[in-house]
């Protein structure tokens, strides 16, 4: 029996020689788990939830310096 490997279509035998079935290698299996993450950057929104997220780091050190640097403010 053979089955198509869902990312590239390859031929791949559906036994035991294929450790990676459906998929023809291991590389396929991971595109192919990848995948969902590779829709999400697709989606016209994606990038601004990148954005959202990689800014979220950035309001957390803003608020420590913030509250770092609060202390002084009010002192002076
Ligand atoms: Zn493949």
């Amino acid at each position: 029996m053979k089955v198509n490997c869902p990312s590239c279509k390859t031929s791949v035998e559906w036994n035991e020689t294929s450790p990676f079935r459906p998929f023809c290698s291991k590389k396929c299996q991971l595109i192919d788990l990848g995948e969902w993450a590779d829709e999400q950057k697709a989606i016209p929104c994606g990038p601004s939830k990148d954005a959202e997220m990689s800014q979220l780091p950035d309001i957390e050190e803003i608020e420590a310096m913030l509250s770092e640097q609060g202390d002084d403010f009010f002192k002076q």
